[in-house]
């Protein structure tokens, strides 16, 4: 991936938390904060053409509330990065990407360990299982996402994060994972997520990689 400094790795926040969660509501606002630009895996699966062989993959997979394979998914998630900062909707030098449903299995942590360094871990949190199904199933009337429509993909959903992605906060230093509740008003959440957000970037800026 080239930034200015191929060496040099991009500078993300992860958007972490269990299917339903908030992460899409939160991160399509955050994104439209100068200086910060959300990339959500789920939705340049979606963007793919649903004909084209690729489509059909990410189809075979999320339909059964299955994870995309690890290699296709980082594979894919590196073009569509290249892609953002070919046409500046990303600089990497000014620019924090806020990364929404990546990693989601260890393999993918360490495949993105190459390219990004984790400022913060944003880890939403809602203990009611059966809020976040509604919630989910709401969101498939509302946006045609038949990949979400059926209970029992829902609860698979839930299972493979127990499972294959709540690990990966592990991965990450306990000083820079930060658990912020998800529930309330979406404004209030946004406010919650600011809160542990804007320290880290200011620490950032104080403090400086390599200095
Ligand atoms: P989402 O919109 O984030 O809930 O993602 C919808 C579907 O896309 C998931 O159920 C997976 O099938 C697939 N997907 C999204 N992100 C990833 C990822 N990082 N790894 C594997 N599969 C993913």
């Amino acid at each position: 991936m080239t930034a200015a400094d191929p060496n040099s790795k991009l500078t993300v926040a992860l958007l972490f938390g269990q299917p339903g969660v908030g992460k899409g509501t939160q991160g399509e606002v955050l994104g439209r904060i100068p200086g910060l630009v959300h990339l959500a895996t789920g939705d340049m699966f979606r963007g793919l053409d649903r004909d084209s062989e690729l489509g059909q993959e990410f189809l075979k997979y999320s339909s059964q509330g299955l994870l995309v394979p690890d290699e296709l998914t980082c594979r894919l998630w590196k073009q569509y990065v290249q892609g953002l900062i070919d046409t500046n909707a990303y600089r990497p030098q000014m620019d924090l990407l806020l990364l929404d449903g990546i990693p989601r299995s260890l393999g993918q942590a360490q495949t993105l360990d190459q390219h990004i360094d984790v400022l913060q871990v944003v880890h939403l949190v809602c203990s009611e299982e059966d809020r976040l199904v509604g919630r989910i199933q709401r969101r498939a009337e509302k946006q045609g996402r038949h990949d979400d429509a059926d209970e029992s993909v829902i609860r698979r959903r839930l299972n493979v994060y127990e499972e294959e992605t709540r690990p990966v906060l592990n991965h990450y230093d306990a000083s820079i994972v930060e658990d912020v509740d998800a529930t309330g008003l979406p404004m209030q959440v946004t406010q919650r997520v600011l809160n542990t957000l804007i320290p880290a970037v200011e620490n950032r800026l104080a403090n400086p990689l390599g200095a």
